[in-house]
């Protein structure tokens, strides 16, 4: 028999996801973010799923010569910038807009020789401290991009990103960085003339001052959230993805046996005990500690013991009747992927993002 492990990709879920975003940012254009092979979802099949986008966002070159490849044909940005000068040639050729964060790029985009102008959207480190020009520095950068529109630039649009837009005002932080984010966006800004992006999709779901011209989700098109304690269930997302696979053995095992590496979980009395054929070989995370949720035939039980590298123990009480062959559900729309992520000390894009190659990807 085949490994029964598979992801089940749910495009509808896409296209609802992409209607909801709109919905709550009806003046603005979306770029959806595609990066990390569709946050795990696969780059093609979400692209596809996603064609009524704007644009596309990726952080690989090779992702947007895949996405071409493909017949996509909207606009896609690099979001975090090319590297090298050959990557203009590149960018020119694909018809890909650039990041401009830095000024080794502003020098190389100077040198490149005549050719097509490249769409730029011109970075402001507006206090996230990882990417992007300082205040103090951003209208001197821009002033050297606008100096090179028409030789090596084409339009340009202002962005920044934010570092906690995940703390919405009604939260006990006030969401302050954000905040003082966005007033130093403004700022830094003010008066220049040029369509603005701020938002990722914590901040489309909880910033709408932060719309502007173009919104930035990932996450929130896959249906996961990054909020604490809420799930893209409670913003009106759904799951894109159920993760899934079966049990391959049933095994009672008595009162004190230790289950699995270093025997770290024992049975507090006789009890049958599942074990399924996903492990962290698969993407499923080891970190999970026993108590994770995860559902045998739509019952909701748990995790017992280390996950392994190809399997996991499981405990049966409480579900009736568990045979060898019965479904388990690791993460779906009954089971919220930003729970498991909680258990296990992430987030739920960590655990998209890790899937294997050996898992089987189904459309749904
Ligand atoms: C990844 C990324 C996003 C999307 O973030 P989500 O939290 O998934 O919405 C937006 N903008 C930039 C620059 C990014 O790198």
């Amino acid at each position: 028999m085949a490994r029964p492990t598979s992801a089940t990709i749910h495009v509808d879920a896409l296209r609802h996801n992409l209607g909801q975003v709109r919905a709550l940012a009806p003046r603005s254009r979306v770029m959806a973010v595609v990066k990390a092979d569709g946050y795990g979802h696969g780059l093609e099949r979400v692209a596809r799923a996603l064609a009524g986008a704007d644009a596309f966002g990726v952080a690989a070159l090779s992702d947007a010569e895949r996405l071409r490849a493909a017949g996509i044909s909207q606009p896609i940005l690099l979001l975090s910038g090319f590297d090298e000068p050959g990557d203009i040639e590149r960018l020119r050729s694909l018809n890909v807009w650039t990041t401009v964060h830095h000024a080794s790029q502003l020098e190389m985009l100077e040198q490149a020789p005549p050719g097509e102008p490249v769409d730029c959207w011109l970075k402001l480190d507006s206090g996230m401290h990882r990417l992007g020009f300082a205040p103090d520095a951003f209208r001197a950068a821009h002033g050297r991009i606008m100096a090179l529109q028409g030789h090596s630039v084409g339009q340009v649009v202002l962005m920044n990103h934010f570092a906690s837009s995940d703390e919405f005002p009604d939260s006990p932080s006030h969401g302050r960085q954000t905040r003082q984010q966005l007033d130093a966006f403004r700022s830094a800004t003010a008066g220049i003339d040029a369509p603005r992006s701020l938002a990722n999709s914590a901040a489309v779901l909880g910033w709408p001052d932060a719309h502007d011209d173009w919104i930035r989700p990932g996450g929130a098109l896959y249906g996961m959230s990054v909020v604490e304690g809420r799930t893209g269930a409670d913003f009106g997302l759904r799951p894109a993805m159920t993760l899934s696979t079966r049990l391959i053995a049933v095994n009672r095992i008595r009162r004190g046996g230790r289950i699995g590496y270093a025997g770290t979980w024992e049975c507090p009395e006789d009890m049958d005990v599942g074990v399924a054929a996903i492990g962290y070989g698969d993407g499923y995370p080891r970190a999970a500690p026993a108590g994770t949720p995860v559902l045998v035939g739509g019952h909701r039980t748990q995790v017992i013991g280390r996950v392994s590298m190809d399997l996991m123990t499981i405990d049966l009480r409480g579900v009736p009747g568990a045979r060898v062959g019965d479904p388990v559900t690791l993460w779906g729309p009954d089971l919220p992927v930003e729970t498991i992520a909680q258990r296990a000390g992430t987030i739920g894009y960590e655990l998209t993002c890790s899937i294997t190659r050996r898992v089987r990807f189904i459309e749904r």
